[in-house]
């Protein structure tokens, strides 16, 4: 069962199982999922699609080996949209899908969030750090949301003996991503095929660091495979200011864009880099896709896109 499987992440975690030889259900409510990334996969016996929000009672007859919960909008746009939504699905939707990982005895693994660091005070980030979080600020229905589901994930643990994972995602890019969902990697590679103005927030010294989807899809898979059940992080720890990402952008596109300063949102993260020495010890994994290669994979299916050139 992978939640969320018809979105971005979701649904490259879908192709991989499908292609290792498990049978998938896809559970998704379609809000910012879409079926256009699990179409390929109509008419495939092993494969099912149930159009549900997983904050209502999940019914699935027959047994259930996994439980990846991938639900959740993931886009600071998006949740600053659907702010209740958002909180609803980290800890509504997660107690549905841990009780039905406990009922079929599945093992279960979150889609946690480098945002439960918030705007971390500790840099790069491990996982022992606790995390510097504005509750009430704009991302703040996101961060607690996952927070919570991290708790209710550990919870269900040590209360139940379920077999649990929790992975923390880091920024991730790759084909799939929804054009207008406002994350910086649509954002600016939309902008750079159409000329138009690459808008970087604040002065754009602000890090992140990007990892492509099959990197990252890989190291879940691996995870949920492993033995750990403690939070792991998953990223491409090669940092870059926003500002050296949109002049890779206009490189790696040929755009005639110019760069445009906008102001920078409420609490975003000023520094963001994932320690990956657990996920590299446990699971022996570390990226392998540089952003060039990544880029050079991402940037033609965004040309593929209706509006842009
Ligand atoms: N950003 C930007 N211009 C945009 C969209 C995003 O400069 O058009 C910046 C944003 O302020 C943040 C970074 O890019 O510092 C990554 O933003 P994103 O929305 O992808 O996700 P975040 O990492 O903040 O969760």
């Amino acid at each position: 069962m992978v939640t969320g499987g018809a979105g971005f992440l979701g649904s490259h975690l879908v192709d991989l199982l499908l292609t290792r030889g498990h049978r998938v259900v896809v559970l998704d409510n379609l809000v910012t999922g879409s079926v256009d990334n699990i179409a390929h996969h109509a008419g495939d016996p092993r494969f099912r699609f149930i159009q549900q929000d997983v904050t209502e009672y999940v019914f699935l007859e027959g047994p259930v080996d996994y439980v990846w919960h991938f639900a959740s909008p993931a886009s600071p746009v998006d949740y600053l949209e659907l702010p209740i939504q958002t909180l609803k699905v980290g800890s509504l939707g997660t107690h549905k899908a841990l009780g039905l990982a406990k009922h079929k005895r599945a093992r279960f693994l979150l889609a946690s969030t480098s945002e439960v660091y918030g705007d971390p005070l500790v840099h790069p980030q491990t996982e022992e750090y606790w995390g510097n979080v504005n509750p009430i600020g704009p991302r703040g229905c996101y961060d607690e949301a996952k927070r919570f589901a991290e708790a209710i994930t550990m919870a269900y643990h040590h209360e139940h003996g379920l077999q649990t994972r929790i992975v923390r995602i880091f920024n991730t890019y790759g084909p799939r991503m929804r054009t207008n969902d406002g994350r910086v990697v649509p954002a600016f590679i939309g902008q750079a095929l159409r000329h138009r103005p690459i808008t970087v927030f604040g002065k754009g010294s602000q890090t992140r660091s990007f990892c492509y989807c099959a990197d990252l899809i890989e190291g879940i898979f691996r995870l949920m495979m492993s033995r750990f059940s403690q939070p792991v992080n998953l990223g491409n720890p090669q940092e870059m200011t926003v500002l050296e990402f949109a002049r890779a952008i206009l490189a790696a596109t040929r755009s005639r864009s110019r760069i445009v300063f906008r102001p920078l949102p409420q609490d975003d993260p000023r520094q963001r880099r994932p320690d990956i020495t657990r996920a590299r010890e446990l699971l022996a994994w570390t990226p392998q896709v540089s952003l060039r290669e990544g880029l050079a994979k991402t940037i033609p299916w965004f040309r593929t896109q209706s509006g842009a050139r």
